[in-house]
């Protein structure tokens, strides 16, 4: 089930007025957006928050769809209506139109609670007479009781163990309307929604339902009591319980004496029963009296529509009961006081601890230096919505709080934001300087890179040898013109629309044994060098190296037959042939003496003659 009350995030202004009116700080603030929730464990169901929300960002548990559903699905239904509706509903003219009206919104019962009243009433007055020094919290307010059990649970014995009207009233239905008949109480209090959840068995009531929503319903049923005949409450019909909205209606009911120096029970009514129950709970034994407690007159219940005049609704309840108690049957009314004399009124009442560990001085004393109220904590703006820094600190170590709610606190630390924002920001604009600076440079230096590519490439392409490099799959990322003329016609063509072949497949350009050698390299990440091989009907060295790992490889070939590579390429073979022959013959030469130089000589002469044929043959 829903909670009772619960707050809107949208449209609440974290003004924290609910803060400041909730009497057993039932209202926290938690999160960093600094909105407040209400904790319903701790929620009385006084209603003080919601009088003073301006933005109304407080909802009510709403039970018109859930009336509408009891009335469209069940026949058997009986309304259990709150005597203030004397007080509620001026502009009806007459309280027998109201009761036609609940009919036509699908009551087949409607009671009064009035009657309720009367029987708690006597159970009252027999419950005094029997007290023998006991003193008794009167329990008719679900507010009073859900306070002290939540906040005083050390009193719960001196609530009195009887049930509210109410409670009575719907016993008396049951019996009358039957066992399946379904209750629904028309309240001026919104914590009757809450109230109704402990009653079971025979008291058993199925919804409450306020004033407030009884109007809407009304106007959205489009049901005006001009269109109307009378009807009136079904018996037993109330008497004195009629008086009941008042704070000491039920003491009148009760025919308890009220005269000052004889009444043994003393009524206060607002938020200064908070205090009284403290001074039962500390002098009860000097007191000795009774308390008769209401956090607000049913008369003015949260239940009912905002803005009315207490005095004004009173004189309504005061013209409504004298109009009723002319007509009222008193014999009838008597005969059914007897007939539910022997109701069992009695109830139980549990303790519902919600009080919060107090704090240490010392952590106390923390949070307040934190919040820069060392100096005179006892005092306060009242901005955070509670009555002074002190209460301030306890609530925020009880996690009730935060400090963000303090004004003071926050505006300090929006000012260590905003400077903490201006290093920030002169750290950027330093950083800003440097990043213009290396882009600067990094501008040069690339401009430099660039240039060295372009000499380069340059190179590159007035090289005799044949150049290319290509990528994994074999593309060609540059070449030059020697390896451009070495491919044939086809490739100049191609070199004209696509300079250097960028991007040219290899495979489709070489032959097999020719581009495999490319693919080795790139997978094995191993260079080839002074590889012949033949192409075309040349015969071409190659040597294909890595250039960057299993990405990019290039190679350097060179056309044996050209006369300059041919002339440098014998040389160095010859080189190596003496090279080796010369190891060869010194390990024979310790066996066969001179045998070897004169190899050398002979070979030395060969190359010789060569160089000297090729000299006069370029000369
Ligand atoms: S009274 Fe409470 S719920 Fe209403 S706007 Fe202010 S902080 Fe929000
Ligand atoms: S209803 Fe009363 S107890 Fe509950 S949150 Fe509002 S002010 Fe506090």
């Amino acid at each position: 089930m829903e909670p009772l009350l619960k707050i809107n995030q949208e449209t609440c202004i974290a003004c924290y007025a609910c803060v400041r009116a909730c009497p057993v700080k039932a209202i926290r603030v938690q999160s960093e957006c600094v909105k407040p929730e209400i904790i319903p464990e701790r929620c009385i169901g006084c209603g003080s928050c919601l009088a003073v929300c301006g933005p109304g960002a407080i909802e009510v548990r709403n039970a018109r769809n859930d009336l509408k559903k009891i009335l469209t699905e069940n026949k058997n239904v009986a309304a259990l209506v709150d005597p203030s509706i004397a007080g509620e509903f001026p502009d009806i003219t007459d309280y027998r139109k109201f009761v036609q009206m609940l009919r036509t919104l699908g009551f087949r019962h409607i009671h009064e609670v009035a009657f309720g009243v009367d029987l708690v009433a006597l159970a009252y007055s027999e419950l005094f007479k029997m007290s023998r020094g006991k003193y008794y919290i009167m329990s008719n307010d679900p507010v009073t009781v859900s306070f002290v059990e939540k906040y005083k649970p050390g009193l719960v014995p001196n609530l009195a163990p009887i049930v509210p009207p109410v409670a009575a009233t719907a016993k008396v239905v049951r019996r009358i309307a039957g066992e399946d008949v379904i209750l629904v109480h028309i309240s001026p209090l919104i914590a009757s929604k809450n109230e109704i959840l402990r009653f079971e068995g025979e008291s058993r009531i199925d919804l409450a339902i306020t004033f407030v929503e009884l109007r809407e319903l009304f106007k959205e049923s489009n049901i005006h009591e001009t269109d109307l005949e009378y009807s009136d409450f079904d018996a037993p019909l109330g008497y004195k319980g009629n008086f009941f909205p008042v704070a000491n209606g039920i003491i009148q009911a009760a025919g308890i004496e009220e005269e000052l120096h004889l009444s043994p029970v003393i009524t206060v009514e607002g938020n200064g029963i908070i205090d009284a129950i403290k001074e039962f709970e500390e002098n009860i034994g000097t007191i000795k009296s009774h308390f008769n407690l209401f956090y607000k007159e049913f008369l003015m219940g949260r239940g009912t529509s905002l803005g009315g005049k207490r005095i004004l609704r009173r004189s309504q309840l005061t013209s409504y009961v004298k109009k009723r108690l002319k007509i009222l049957d008193i014999k009838a009314w008597s005969d059914s006081i007897a007939e539910f004399a022997s109701l069992d009124l009695r109830r139980t009442l549990k303790a519902d601890d919600q009080s919060l560990p107090v704090p240490s001085d010392s952590k106390l004393n923390k949070i307040l230096k934190d919040l820069d109220q060392l100096e005179s904590p006892e005092v306060g703006c009242g901005g955070c919505g509670y009555a002074s820094c002190t209460d301030f600190a306890i609530a925020i170590a009880q996690g009730l709080a935060i400090p963000e709610m303090c004004n003071t606190y926050a505006s300090r630390n929006r000012q260590d934001h905003i400077q903490s924002l201006k290093i920030s920001n002169e750290k950027l604009a330093q950083a800003q300087d440097d990043l213009k600076k290396s882009e600067r440079l990094a501008q040069k230096e690339s401009e430099a890179a660039g240039e060295a590519t372009e000499i380069l490439r340059r190179m590159l392409h007035k090289l005799p040898s044949m150049v290319v490099i290509c990528d994994t799959n074999l593309k060609i990322i540059q070449t030059n013109d020697s390896f451009i003329d070495m491919l044939g016609e086809d490739a100049m063509e191609i070199n004209e629309v696509v300079p250097g072949l960028a991007g040219a497949d290899l495979k489709t350009l070489l032959p097999y044994n020719f581009y495999n050698l490319f693919t080795y390299v790139l997978s094995h990440n191993e260079s080839i060098t002074n590889r012949d091989i033949q192409h075309e009907g040349k015969m071409l060295n190659v040597s294909v190296f890595v250039i960057e790992k299993e990405k990019i490889v290039g190679a350097v070939i060179r056309d044996m037959s050209a006369p300059e590579v041919q002339k440098e390429e014998v040389l160095k073979r010859l080189s190596e042939v003496i090279d080796k022959n010369l190891s060869l013959a010194q390990q024979i030469g310790f066996i066969m003496g001179e045998g070897a130089s004169e190899t050398e000589r002979m070979l030395n002469s060969i190359i010789e003659s060569y160089n000297l044929k090729q000299d006069l043959k370029d000369r």
